[in-house]
């Protein structure tokens, strides 16, 4: 009997890691990797610590903060802060490991952390928000720093948390530095990070739609199911409306609206969706108005998969674990031909064996092709690399430069994938070459290699 804890959100992304690595010839060439994800694989530090702080009835109220700082072989720990009752070890852990081989496959120094609380901004005032970010950077504060961690937003955590706990940070350490991205635009923040993330996955996925139809088609004309309704979603939903693809789906915890027929979302009613998260609200309240019950569908309780019809793409990009076996099945009945996660470990386990029996049963154009969450969406914190470069020099570039930037971040990090799985995995000529094994095996030899160099395992 192991005496490790129970962590099954952590267990599932390490055998996902592990498994990619054990099905391909990475260990029959270097069997001294194995040694590496011994080492890889427990953090390095994590700090737990208790958030105490007054409600506005002013009650005192207690959550936990964690930060778990799990790989600095490249860089300072870097990953974003999740502000949500889920949140645990498990969770962060699970968030922390993806985060070391995403953040190796943007080609920038960063190491891999995450962190955050249980605490529930729903429902919570402006002011309780304040108080308790306050209170969350008084300790996190002795922990991080421009050059050791440096944190950012994730669910739950928006450029106004991230403006608070900055805040604090400044006043504590009389230190004004690039601690957090996602900073305002005009505090040192960057330009593009709020649309990165879904931005970036638009971009990989414009790679996958090329490379598999060997330059023919794009997103123009496309038919694409996006879950979730936050900031990944969001702009992932604008960029694909912009390239000419056609929106049907936007879901949240509480339930997913689903376009009649032909219809897509428009900018304008993503705008209006974008509005009520601001105020921390659930669409059910846009669902029965007039304009938005005569276009969409609103099925409480339910994730799009089953319920999109024929689809071209699918883009998860709400939380971890959002699409199961059977809604992978359902998925490649209703035609999806391409499947990246703008979530972390957006896909089950069970969801992402199904995408690769499939893959490998038709190879070629009839396959379905599935991109992971730490290749698909690194775009997000490539871009938060770029904020700290910006700090560092003490300089902003245009939104034109960084999106420029982005765009050869998310075109190296897709050929890097496909690159490495035709090295490790699969040679033949002329087959999707399996992402997931290719980001995982460029991912982690990035990173393996360098803690060899420094020492780390030998
Ligand atoms: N939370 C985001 C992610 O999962 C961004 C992290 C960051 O920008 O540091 O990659």
């Amino acid at each position: 009997m192991s005496n490790l804890p129970v962590e099954p959100e952590f267990e599932q992304a390490y055998k996902e890691l592990a498994s990619t690595l054990e099905n391909s010839t990475l260990f029959q060439k270097f069997p001294e990797y194995r040694k590496a994800l011994a080492v890889v694989s427990v953090p390095e530090r994590i700090i737990q610590f208790r958030v105490v702080w007054e409600d506005d009835q002013h009650q005192v109220q207690v959550n936990r903060g964690f930060r778990v700082q799990f790989n600095s072989a490249l860089g300072p720990y870097k990953g974003g802060l999740r502000f949500h009752p889920t949140v645990n070890l498990s969770i962060l852990k699970f968030l922390g490991f993806e985060q070391i081989f995403k953040n190796a496959l943007t080609g920038l120094s960063m190491g891999g952390g995450k962190g955050g609380s249980d605490f529930d901004p729903k429902g919570k005032s402006d002011n309780e928000i304040r108080r308790f970010c306050v209170s969350f950077m008084t300790e996190l504060c002795k922990h991080i720093g421009a050059d050791t961690d440096v944190p950012a937003g994730d669910i739950g955590v928006t450029g106004r948390e991230v403006g608070f706990l900055f805040g604090q940070y400044r006043k504590i350490r009389n230190q004004w530095e690039g601690v957090l991205t996602g900073k305002g635009g005009s505090w040192g923040g960057s330009l593009i990070r709020p649309e990165a993330t879904g931005y970036g996955v638009v971009y990989y996925v414009e790679h996958m739609i090329q490379h598999a139809t060997a330059g023919k088609e794009s997103f123009a004309g496309k038919r694409v199911a996006i879950s979730g309704s936050g900031n990944v979603a969001q702009y992932a939903a604008l960029k694909v409306i912009e390239l000419g693809g056609s929106v049907v789906s936007l879901s949240d915890s509480q339930g997913s609206l689903i376009a009649n027929g032909d219809a897509s979302f428009t900018p304008e009613e993503i705008d209006l969706i974008a509005a009520l998260k601001v105020d921390r609200k659930q669409i059910s309240e846009i669902a029965t108005s007039a304009a938005f019950s005569a276009k969409f569908k609103y099925l409480p309780g339910a994730r799009p998969w089953v319920h999109v019809g024929q689809v071209d793409v699918a883009l998860p990009s709400a939380t971890q674990n959002e699409v199961s076996g059977e809604e992978a099945e359902a998925l490649i009945a209703a035609g999806c031909k391409f499947i990246a996660e703008g979530s972390n470990m957006g896909c089950t386990q069970a969801a992402i064996d199904v995408f690769e029996a499939h893959r490998e049963a038709n190879q070629g154009a009839a396959a379905i092709w599935y991109a992971p969450g730490k290749a698909a969406n690194a775009g997000g914190v490539a871009v938060s690399g770029l904020e700290m470069a910006q700090n560092s020099a003490r300089i902003n570039w245009t939104a034109e430069e960084v999106d420029a930037r982005l765009k050869d971040i998310m075109k190296a990090c897709f050929q890097n994938g496909v690159d490495t799985a035709k090295e490790f995995a699969t040679p033949t000529e002329g087959y999707f070459p399996s992402l997931v094994t290719g980001s995982n095996i460029a991912g982690f030899t990035k990173v393996a290699a360098a803690m060899k160099d420094q020492g780390d395992w030998w």
